[in-house]
This record gives C-alpha cells, sequence and structure tokens, in this order.
C-alpha cells in the first residue's frame, strides 16, 4: 500500500460481479461494508444481467478494464482488506491472483461457482484457476458446500465430513478455510479453520427463502472486520452475526427469491 491518506477509516476493496438487481455481488458487498463503516470501493470483474428470478446474462469485462480499475485504487486510495467474488472466467481469475499476490493485504475469496438460482457464474475451465492461482494468495477462503465439491471433489453429507472438506481445499494453499454448511439441514454450522485451530460457528436456522446475496454479504463482512484488524476467527464470527441478522431480515423484492437485509 502507498502513504496511507490521513483518515483512518478501514478500507476495503471488493473484485467481483454486479448484480442490477442490487441483491448480490458488488451491490451487497458495498451495502455490507457501508453498514458495518467501512469505506467501500469495487473493481467490477463482470456485469451480470439479473433479477430476483435469475440471472439473464453476463459479460466480463476486458483484462486491462480489470488491471486499471485495481492499480487506481490500490496505487492511491490503498487498501486494508481485499475480497473476492465472481470472477467469471480462468483469465480474469489469473490477472487478479497476480494483481493480490502483490497487494499486501488480507484477502478473502469467495470462489463463486453457481447461484442459489443454478446460473453459472464461473466458466468450467476456470476452475483449475481458483484451485491453483486464486487460493493460494487468499488469507480466508469461503466456500459453500457445492463450492467445496467443485473445488476438491468433496461432497459433504453431514458435519462430519467437513473436516475432510477444510483439509481438502486448505491443501491448495489458502491460509484458512470457512466451509459453509448452510445448505445442510438443522442448525447453520461452518467449520473454520486453519489445519491447526478448529472453530466450528452455529447459527439458529432462519425460515426466510429471501437469502439472494448472503455468500457475498458473509465474505464482505469477513473482509471488513479483517480491514478493522480483527483476527480471522474474530472476523469471522462478526461476519456470521452480521449475515445470520441479514438473512432474518431478508425480505420479498420481484417475484423471485429477494435480498437479504443490510438495514437491520
Ligand atoms: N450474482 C453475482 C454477481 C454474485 O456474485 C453472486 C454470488 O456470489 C450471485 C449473483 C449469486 O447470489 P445468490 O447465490 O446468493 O443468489
Amino acid at each position: 500500500m502507498n502513504t496511507p491518506p490521513s483518515h483512518p477509516l478501514p478500507r476495503v476493496l471488493t473484485v467481483a460481479g454486479s448484480d442490477s438487481g442490487g441483491g448480490a455481488g458488488i451491490q451487497a458487498d458495498l451495502k455490507t461494508m457501508l453498514a458495518l463503516g467501512t469505506h467501500g470501493m469495487s473493481v467490477i470483474a463482470a456485469v451480470t444481467a439479473q433479477n430476483s428470478l435469475g440471472v439473464q446474462g453476463y459479460w466480463e469485462l476486458p483484462v486491462e478494464a480489470v488491471r486499471a480499475q485495481y492499480r487506481s485504487v490500490v496505487d492511491d486510495i490503498g487498501v486494508h482488506a481485499v475480497k473476492t467474488g465472481m470472477l467469471a472466467s480462468a483469465e480474469l481469475v489469473e490477472t487478479v491472483a497476480g494483481l493480490l499476490a502483490e497487494t499486501p493485504a488480507p484477502v478473502v475469496v469467495d470462489p463463486v461457482g453457481v447461484s442459489k438460482h443454478g446460473d453459472s457464474l464461473l466458466a468450467a475451465e476456470a476452475v483449475e484457476s481458483v484451485r491453483t492461482k486464486l487460493l493460494p494468495v487468499a488469507t480466508v477462503v469461503t466456500p459453500n458446500l457445492d463450492e467445496t465439491a467443485q473445488l476438491t471433489g468433496v461432497q459433504v453429507e453431514g458435519e462430519g465430513d467437513m473436516r475432510e472438506a477444510a483439509a481438502a481445499v486448505l491443501a491448495h494453499g489458502p491460509r484458512w478455510a470457512l466451509i459453509k454448511g448452510g445448505h445442510l439441514p438443522g442448525e447453520a454450522v461452518d467449520l473454520l479453520t486453519d489445519g491447526t485451530e478448529e472453530h466450528w460457528l452455529r447459527a439458529p436456522r432462519h425460515d426466510n427463502r429471501h437469502t439472494h446475496g448472503t455468500g457475498c454479504t458473509l465474505a464482505s463482512a469477513l473482509a471488513s472486520h479483517l480491514a478493522m484488524g480483527m483476527s480471522v476467527p474474530d472476523a469471522t464470527r462478526a461476519a456470521k452475526e452480521y449475515t445470520t441478522g441479514a438473512i432474518a431480515a431478508g425480505f420479498p423484492l420481484g417475484s423471485g427469491l429477494g435480498p437479504v437485509d443490510h438495514g437491520w
């Protein structure tokens, strides 16, 4: 980071996709950062045409546009933490991984693969780049169970499988893995581990279908708390608490799945 400007506001950068419907992606990230009192900044990697019914289409930005946005932000304003989300293509994954490797700030990688509606947000051939280029530069990687299976081949069917899944994720080089078990029945249980410490995070299940943007929100809250100087376990606990509240307050918009709420 360049010489930090005098204002002490923690600065958090999201490198991700835009959700035109305002529920997930860059929009969820910036809302989360604002709600948590950090300064949010964005590098847009892809633009989706999206609403409560799903993703109607997406377009990647040119590599030069992503690189230029990143350099503009990091070289002048500086970042205390970075979050990555939808990166769409192998070329963008590799470009962003290269930029992150030069940035001395914690990195939260949300390895976005497929939306809740089943729309693919990552090209099939990009999964290998996520494994070999992006995971090694992550401070924390936050896969849900589908993304865990996509990255490692480990199918988690119960809490008992989560340790094996985390070990398989950690084998690709991130410092910490947060395996999100929210899609299992019962309590929402996540496992955070660095291979030595284990933290099991539990939250009551909210019977609310309006959960669009949950993963983006969690990763952005985690990055925001890291930017404030918290440890990874403390930042993860705080992020889970924020996200649980946002899910509880999720509300209907459009005729499909509504967004989590950041105004609680
Ligand atoms: N759109 C964008 C741009 C995203 O980054 C994501 C998830 O990370 C989604 C949509 C999917 O959101 P959800 O699966 O919560 O509906």
